[in-house]
């Protein structure tokens, strides 16, 4: 045994996981990636964890750092190297009872949070889905049913601990550790590993959500409007809008717009979300008040052998009508990707661009294409995929990272810009010079 392993086994109070075991067959994937880990760890405590990244870095092992473990592009799982684990990292606590401070474990996922917080009538601006992880969607945004009103998830984080490349804890908050502050903001998991977020959350009624769907052949028209609206609807409303979906119906699917209304006021719901319902002939309509918790969906595994290209951009205001107009038609072809797209503005735009590391505070819109199916159909349908960005690239801007199922060198250039770019970069020099932490959309030490 090497003296980096026998260290492991005396420091680590958690479960070691290895090939042959009882568990390593459900332990050695993440969700959307299978692997092959030499040693899956699954800490209990921070010292677990300090433990974890100084075995990996003296092994010279790979490293995969795995939250809710949903990540696109499969880093939560790797071939041969090491997987730290952090799922029983999931404790919720609220520390501050008038500021609705709340600690997070690095582990959790959004429906423990939600359980969590429900009995108190609070919440956390995040995703739509209970089994992402707290640390993925977090560290790189967080678009979720209140994104317009309170902000991306990342904008809701006071404090952060840190376990960074040489094991050390580090805490990053506005005064402490400014400059990490700002690069877990939006860096993703470049700089460490993040045992504890402090978000301030905000507290919740009941709300108003559910879709309106519309006839395909008006898609055009539903969508340009749509994006007109929002532009002008109180913030308490987020939409996303599902334009083409390849699995219910391809060209015929119906056109649907979801909406959540943050407030249990029937007539102040109303006044926002009809004009949606004006947009044209409404064919379903089922949006209904509920407990927040309940808009987030279970998230299911998906099944075995389907595999998921995923390509995302942010739209601002000029170019909205251009990749709206190209998305209408793209959505009305045989070969159409599933295309959803999420309307952003408010509180998002109003935070300074200097002041986090997402570096895409201006754009009106973020979309996404989806291919999905067994890995020859995925691959078969890449050119007619390559020809639609192709039409788009021009009128669109960066890339969404929790979006994207590659992580090129063009990605990493789209998520993070130039300038940014440089930020990140000294940073992480300080906190990992070697790039213990390459597993993700990897800024290199400057
Ligand atoms: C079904 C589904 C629904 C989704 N819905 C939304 C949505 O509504 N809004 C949205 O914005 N995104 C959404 N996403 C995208 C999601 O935010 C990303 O896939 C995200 O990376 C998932 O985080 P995770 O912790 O579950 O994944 P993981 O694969 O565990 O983590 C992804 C990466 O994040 C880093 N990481 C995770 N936790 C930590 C930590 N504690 N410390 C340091 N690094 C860490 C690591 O680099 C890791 O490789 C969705 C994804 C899926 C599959």
């Amino acid at each position: 045994m090497s003296s980096a392993l026998e260290t492991l086994r005396r420091d680590f109070g958690g479960g070691i996981i290895e090939p042959g075991g009882a568990e390593y067959e459900s332990a050695s994937g993440s969700l959307l990636a299978a692997g092959n880990p030499a040693h899956v760890l699954r800490p209990q405590s921070i010292g677990d964890v300090q433990a974890g990244v100084r075995f990996a870095a003296r092994a010279g092992l790979p490293l995969s750092v795995r939250g809710g473990g949903h990540g696109f592009p499969g880093f939560g799982t790797n071939d041969g190297g090491v997987v730290i684990d952090l799922s029983k990292l999931a404790n919720v606590e609220i520390i501050d009872k008038e500021r609705h401070l709340v600690r997070i474990g690095g582990g959790a996922t959004w429906g423990q949070v939600a359980a969590a917080l429900t009995p108190h009538g609070l919440a956390i601006s995040s995703g739509d889905t209970k089994s992402v992880g707290v640390g993925g969607l977090t560290l790189t945004g967080g678009i979720g049913w209140k994104v317009r009103k309170y902000g991306l998830a990342l904008d809701n984080v006071a404090a952060a601990e840190v376990v960074t490349a040489g094991g050390e804890v580090v805490h990053a908050s506005a005064g402490e550790n400014p400059e990490l502050f700002w690069a877990i903001r939006g860096g993703g998991g470049n700089f460490g590993i993040v045992t504890t977020f402090d978000f301030a959350a905000h507290p919740t009624t009941d709300v108003f959500y559910g879709k309106v769907a519309f006839a395909a052949s008006e898609a055009a028209t539903v969508i340009q409007g749509w994006a007109d609206y929002l532009r002008t609807a109180p913030e308490e409303l987020t939409s996303t809008a599902n334009l083409a979906n390849p699995f219910g119906g391809g060209p015929e699917a119906p056109v649907e717009i979801y909406v959540a209304f943050d407030g249990d006021d029937p007539e102040l719901a109303a006044r926002a979300i009809d004009p949606i319902r004006r947009l044209g002939t409404v064919t379903g309509d089922d949006i209904a008040l509920q407990p927040y918790a309940d808009t987030l969906a279970d998230g299911t595994p998906p099944p075995p052998g389907l595999v998921f290209a995923l390509r995302s951009a942010f739209a601002d205001r000029e170019s909205v009508p251009e990749v709206l107009q190209i998305l209408a038609e793209v959505r009305a072809s045989e070969r159409s990707p599933f295309i959803a797209i999420r309307s952003l503005g408010g509180a998002v735009s109003r935070v300074p661009d200097d002041s986090t590391a997402y570096a895409h505070r201006h754009a009106e819109l973020m979309f996404v294409t989806t291919s999905a199916g067994p890995k020859p159909v995925v691959e078969a349908a890449r050119p007619a995929l390559e020809a639609i960005w192709e039409r788009l690239t021009p009128h669109v801007d960066g890339a969404y990272a929790n979006f994207l199922s590659s992580a090129t060198e063009e990605d990493v250039a789209a998520v993070y810009p130039t300038q940014v770019y440089s930020r990140l970069a000294a940073v992480k020099r300080r906190y990992d010079p070697g790039n213990l932490f390459a597993r993700n959309h990897n800024v290199r030490p400057r």
